[in-house]
Order: structure tokens, then C-alpha cells, then sequence
């Protein structure tokens, strides 16, 4: 099988994640495509095969050299995102895109357009994998496993390129924030490793936002309007003087690049009570303290205004910033680098605003930065993936076991 004919038996697999089952993996898709490729990982003759309960796939590919070498892995997802519906994919093959609009379904009249997505012209003359328009691709992160299982097989084939023990990993759930968390680090034994995982050529991340959430309960005191002079309190006003306190230029809406912020995210409110919820990010560490600080003060100045526990805070650490365990290994970056150049690709460092599994991985002791996997418009029925992102992202990896090995 080549690369694009193993991404297009993938993405035939309906893996749609859910928040709602409370059980990993949340869908139960996510086994079978997990079965299929135990089995495809048999038949190419991987070792140290395992599929756990949860739905984890880990296999080896041995050392072909007696050098004493690192084990490195590559991770990619299997599921793909809850928000639209990943059953009967139909993909199509545009042969050479020139550019123009790409009529996705014509009944529905969806159109992959430039004028919406100028990244596409970007991609004149390559061939461009779509969807039908009614469903999104699955390249999140099927390409990622496309990728990993070919660069093994390229490997496997050739064995003048001589590398150490590759570790290869699949993991239910990353979609709903859940892929780390059941991942044995100690079983899949590696020193370091690359979730092979987001969008578009060239792209390397490893800096994400620390994160944290934070429920604020108001509480008023309800009374007959017609009686209530000097004796109700509304905790709807009481909620939207804190929301004043807070700088107004600090939101998802305002900030890019390393810029943090405070995101509202939910209201409910009556007049007795009115609970604020919302989601603190920074890349920086000692700033996001900063913030979590000073949600504390306003509280503070709150109740100071109000009363004694009109307001209480519910602070909770999501996620931290991977950057911390990445600095210390920061040679896993560079040999990235390296294998990127060496087949051609600029590297892209962005920092991620948001969070990845290699995040969590990275705090429970694998280092995981993470390499494009080379798809684009992810989650939605506009994603697509050009084969020859795939084919540099399978590069790379071949690359970087290979670099590995001379050091
Ligand atoms: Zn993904």
C-alpha cells in the first residue's frame, strides 16, 4: 500500500470522538480502526506489538544498527473531532489544483474556495485530497498515522539507512483533550518523541499555553422588586462589575502570537446567584501566576465592596506550557530542524495557542514536541490535505531516525 492509498483506507473509518461516554476511547469506532491496524502493523512485521483496553497501539521498529542510540517515537491521534460527522468520508483526488474554486458538493453548493481560504493557492499544481462536503476528511490525524506507518515501511525497505529502535504510537481521543491522559509512557519507553499532528508544511511547535479555568460564584439577595429599595442585591450586576474590573482588550478577540488572555466563556445568572466562567492562557508562566493572582484580588475587592463571600473563586490548572520540559532536551528540536532542511522544508516555529497532547506527554516525562502532519481547515467539511504535504511530513520523519542515528 503507498501513502495515500493507507490515508484513504483510514479515513473510510468512522472515529468521530465524544465528550458525552466518559469511557476511552469515548467511541467505540476507535477500536476498530485500532484492530485494523494492529493488524496492518502485524502484516508489515513490527515487534513488541500492543493494543490496550483503552485502545492505545504501540509497536517497535527494531534497531538496525549495533550503535547504542536513543529510542525515539512518533504519536499520532486516531480519532477525529466531535464537532462534525466523520462517517462515510468520501474523499476525491484534485489532480493538479490550478488554483480555481473546487466545487466540493454541488447540490449543497459547498465550494472550497481561495477567496475563503487563501492557503490553497499556495498549493497550485499539487494534487489535493477533499471531502464531498459532508463530512470533514479525517487528515487529523489519519495523515499523521499515514505518515508514521509509511516512514516505517520506507525504513523496513531500506536498510541502508541505518537508525535506532523506533517506537510508533496511536492513541484514542485527542480531539476531547483526553489522548495523554491513559498513555503509558513507561511502556512505550521512549526518550523523546514527535506527535506528528496539525496543519500545514514545515510547521513545528513546541510552546503551548499554560492553562487554567475559573468559576466565580456571585451571590445576591432577592426581595419583591416593588419592596426591594436598600435590600436586594442583584448578583447579575454584582457578576458584571467584576467582568468590568478585568482589562477589556485581554480576550481570545484581541490577543495573537504569545499574548494571553482571560476568555469568558459561560454565564448563567438570576438575581440570587450568578456564576462567571472562564479560561485563563498565557505562554508565559510567571504572567499566567500574574493572572491567576489577580482574579484573587478582584475577588477580594468584591467582597471588600459587597460583603464577606459575596464572591468565591474555584481556580483549576488545566495544562501547563511543554516548553519547560522541551528546554532541557532542546537537541530534539534542533535534529527537527535539521531533518526538515535536509528534505527541503522551512521550518515554521509557531507557538501553539491552545494545547496538544504532547503537552501532557511532555509533563509525564516524554518530551514531545510537535511536526505538521500537513492537512489544513481541520474539523470541518473544508479540510483537505495535499499529497505532497503528506509525502514531506514522511520525509522528515525518515530524516530524523536517520539523524539520529549518525550522531
Ligand atoms: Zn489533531
Amino acid at each position: 500500500m503507498t501513502l495515500v492509498e493507507r490515508f484513504l483506507k483510514y479515513v473510510s473509518f468512522d472515529t468521530q470522538s465524544s465528550e458525552e461516554t466518559g469511557v476511552t476511547p469515548s467511541t467505540p469506532g476507535q477500536m476498530v480502526f485500532a484492530r485494523y491496524l494492529k493488524e496492518e502493523l502485524e502484516s508489515l512485521g513490527l515487534e513488541e506489538i500492543s493494543l490496550d483496553e483503552n485502545g492505545y497501539l504501540f509497536a517497535t521498529l527494531p534497531a538496525n544498527t549495533d550503535k547504542a542510540l536513543p529510542v525515539i517515537g512518533f504519536i499520532a491521534h486516531m480519532d477525529t473531532s466531535p464537532d462534525m460527522s466523520g462517517k462515510n468520508v468520501s474523499p476525491r483526488i484534485v489532480q493538479n489544483y490550478d488554483g480555481k474554486d473546487i466545487v466540493l458538493c454541488a447540490e449543497e453548493n459547498v465550494v472550497l474556495s481561495p477567496t475563503q481560504f487563501p492557503e490553497l493557492l499556495g498549493h497550485q499544481g499539487e494534487d489535493l485530497i477533499v471531502t464531498d462536503g459532508k463530512t470533514l476528511l479525517g487528515a487529523d490525524d489519519k495523515a499523521g498515522i499515514a505518515e508514521i506507518v509509511s516512514a516505517v515501511v520506507y525504513l523496513k525497505e531500506h536498510p541502508e539507512i541505518k537508525h535506532g529502535k523506533i517506537r510508533i504510537g496511536f492513541n484514542p481521543d485527542e480531539e476531547i483533550g483526553l489522548g495523554a491522559h491513559k498513555f503509558n509512557v513507561e511502556q512505550f519507553g521512549c526518550e523523546w518523541a514527535y506527535t506528528m499532528d496539525g496543519g500545514e508544511v514545515g510547521e513545528l511547535e513546541f510552546e503551548n499555553f499554560n492553562a487554567a479555568s475559573a468559576k466565580i460564584s456571585f451571590k445576591g439577595r432577592n426581595v419583591h422588586p416593588g419592596y426591594a429599595k436598600n435590600k436586594m442585591i442583584n448578583s447579575i450586576r454584582i457578576a458584571n462589575r467584576f467582568m468590568s474590573m478585568l482589562p477589556a482588550d485581554e480576550a481570545p478577540e484581541h490577543t495573537e502570537g504569545y499574548e494571553g488572555f482571560y476568555h469568558l466563556i459561560g454565564i448563567t445568572g438570576e438575581v440570587e446567584q450568578t456564576t462567571l466562567s472562564y479560561i485563563i492562557r498565557d505562554h508565559d508562566r510567571a504572567r499566567f501566576e500574574e493572572r491567576k493572582k489577580e482574579m484573587e484580588r478582584l475577588v477580594a475587592k468584591i467582597n471588600e465592596e459587597y460583603g464577606p463571600n459575596t464572591a468565591t473563586l474555584e481556580l483549576r490548572d488545566q495544562y501547563y506550557n511543554m516548553r519547560e520540559q522541551i528546554e532541557p532536551v532542546m537537541h530534539i528540536i534542533d535534529t527537527a530542524f535539521a531533518a526538515m532542511k535536509a528534505v527541503g522544508v522551512e521550518p515554521r516555529v509557531k507557538a501553539i495557542r491552545g494545547g496538544t497532547d504532547g503537552a501532557q506527554l511532555s509533563f509525564k516525562g516524554l518530551p514531545c514536541p510537535n511536526i505538521f502532519a500537513g492537512g489544513l481547515n481541520f474539523h470541518g467539511r473544508y479540510e483537505f490535505v495535499p499529497i505532497q504535504n503528506m509525502e514531506k511530513a514522511m520525509n522528515v520523519i525518515v530524516k530524523i531516525a536517520e539523524l539520529v542515528a549518525s550522531k
